[in-house]
This record gives structure tokens, sequence and C-alpha cells, in this order.
């Protein structure tokens, strides 16, 4: 593997992880017969392929936890077992376990706890052992992927916050009390079973040359392929040529503004399937074409739901254009004639 692929076998893992976490974690979680949810300590070997399938240099598609989790996908048994604890998990709010209390609404079983599990485990292996130090920094890079938020905010941090972060608040991921961490014994000390090569020794290799492995392009592009969002920075120009809507009638200069695409702000044009999903431009009040292909699936899929909630709402919206435009153009001719009007 040479630095590259180290880096495309880095997402894979990640991505992997993202994606099957609850299929992952689900067997150490326990519901009792008063519905009482905990999570039980993970055994050693379920540690021990988690760790191997982050940080050895076997490829993905070999690991003995991908060869599980796949196979697990094909167990309706399996499944419909998922399903049910995490609706039990749903509806649980606030339980209490050995007289402590615990939100279990906020039992996400997701990457971060798959990240912390690992963590834990290789902590309480040997630390005076370099290689346990190595598994551990070249861990770091998961937790500042996992880290990466949707908002503008760069996060330097990985599993610990880094005093580069100065954003007031805490990061959502760790707002949420873990038990899944609190469930590996702390003063085990255990022996590595993965000998770090190629793939700890690469990431491990970046930090000591003071390189980034991870670069905020790499994070964008993996956050993006996992959630359907819009990024926060999505900008599109108010071009009257593309806002065919707009009756030429009202003869406005040329915008050419930014606009910020917010999902929140995109209405659909029912009777066009060309350009369907629109937006206001804030600065004049033309209607622009949002271009299907800024748009995943997910938020289309979002939009369409939501405007079909007000059947009049494409009409609204170009009402409101309209007049909009008929204020920017005849906003001095207006107040002269309002004052007319009033001194009559
Ligand atoms: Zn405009």
């Amino acid at each position: 593997m040479d630095k590259f692929e180290v880096k495309e076998e880095f997402k894979k893992r990640y991505k992997y992880i993202y994606e099957n976490s609850k299929l992952i974690l689900l067997p150490y979680i326990y519901a009792d017969l008063n519905k009482r949810v905990g999570f039980r300590e993970p055994d050693e070997l379920f540690l021990t392929n988690l760790e191997s399938f982050l940080l050895s240099d076997i490829k993905m598609e070999t690991s003995d936890l991908y060869k599980i989790v796949e196979s697990k996908k094909s167990d309706i048994k399996e499944l419909s077992r998922i399903k049910s604890v995490m609706d039990l998990i749903g509806n649980q709010e606030i339980n209490t376990i050995d007289g402590r209390r615990y939100d279990f609404g906020s039992i996400l079983l997701d990457d971060w706890d798959i990240l912390l599990l690992t963590w834990s485990f290789i902590k309480s292996q040997d630390l005076r052992n370099k290689v346990v130090n190595k598994e551990l920094d070249a861990l770091n890079s998961y937790f500042e992927m996992a880290r990466y938020t949707n908002d503008g905010k760069v996060w330097k941090g990985g599993r610990y916050r880094s005093p580069y972060d100065n954003y007031n608040g805490i990061h959502p991921k760790e707002k949420i009390h873990r038990i899944v961490e609190e469930s590996i014994p702390k003063n085990d000390k255990r022996k590595s079973n993965i000998k770090p090569g190629i793939f700890v020794n690469t990431i491990v290799e970046f930090k000591n040359n003071n390189e980034t492995f991870l670069e905020e392009s790499d994070k964008e592009e993996i956050y993006f392929s996992l959630h359907d969002e819009i990024p926060w920075n999505l900008e599109i120009e108010c071009d009257i040529n593309k806002s065919e809507l707009n009756s030429s009638e009202y003869n406005t200069p040329k915008c050419i503004k930014k606009i910020r695409v917010d999902e929140d702000k995109i209405f659909i044009n029912p009777n066009s399937n060309i350009n369907r999903y629109l937006i206001l431009c804030p600065h004049c009040g033309k209607i622009v074409n949002v271009n299907d292909s800024l748009l995943s699936d997910g938020v289309k899929l979002r939009i369409e739901k939501r405007c079909q909630k007000d059947p009049y709402l494409f009409r609204k919206m170009c009402l409101y254009s309209e007049l909009q435009l008929i204020k920017e153009i005849n906003s001095e001719s207006g107040k002269i004639l309002l004052k007319k009007e009033s001194n009559i």
C-alpha cells in the first residue's frame, strides 16, 4: 500500500463503520424484562476484530469483522432483532441501571461509539508499548473524521478536543453520555493482537512530519458521501437568464448577486421536471433555478415532502416574487404616487 492507497483504504473503512455501526454494536445491547436497556462488555474477539479492521494491513473486504457483518445482512432474524431493540431504545427516555440514570434516548450506536470502544480497548493494553501509542495515533485520525460538521467549523481535534477548536459549547458527538466506553474495564492489561504495518505507520508518518493525513477536502468528500445534506457554504448566482419564470416585463437590472442555497428555502415548481427546484433571490426577488445536480436524492425527497404540504406554495412564491420585483422597480415612482394620493 502506498500513501494514496492507505488514504483510500482509510476512507472505505470509516464509511463502513459509519454505515454499519448499529449492526456491529447491537449484539452487545441488552434489554431485560423490565425493558431496561444497557451495553454489556464486548468479548475480546470482537474488540480484536474491531482493532484489526480499523488499523491492520488486512484489506477491508477480507477482514473478519467485515465478513461477520456482511453475513448478518442476509440474516432476517438478526435484522428483525435490530429493529425491535432499536424501537425499544427509541421508546426509552430515561432509565436507571445500577442506581445510575442514563438517557437512553441518546444511545446512538454510531461511528463515535465504535471508535471509543476501540480506543478504550487499545488503551487497556500496555501503554508502555510503542506499538500501542502508534495505534492510538492512527486511530485518532478516524476521530478527526468523525468530528467533521457541515457548518463551516474546522475541527482540529480527534479523540480529544484541540486547543485550536475555539468554538463555544461542546462538539455534538461529545455532548452525549456514552455508556459503551464504560463497558471496558480500564486496568485490564491486554496484549495487542495486531502488528501495526504499513497502514498505521503511514498515518503516523504524516503526523511525525507535521503533515495532514486527512485534508478538509477529504473529510468533506467522506461526509457528503454519507449524508444527504447541502454543504453549508453552497452558493449560486442570481442570474436572470436562468430564471425563466420571471416575466420580462419587469425590466430590472441584472442582479448576479450570490444566493446561499438553504434547503429550507428551496421550493418546487410542480409543473416542471427540468427546472423543478427553485429559490427566491433575497436581494432582488427573482426566482432562480437550483441545478438538479447540486441536490442529493435525500435532500430532494425532503424538499418534495415539505412542499407537498402546501399545494399553493409555488403560486404564493411566484406572487411574492412578482411583488418584490414591482416594489424594486417602482419604489421611487410608487412613493411619488402615494404622496400625490395623500395630498388629495
Ligand atoms: Zn437577485
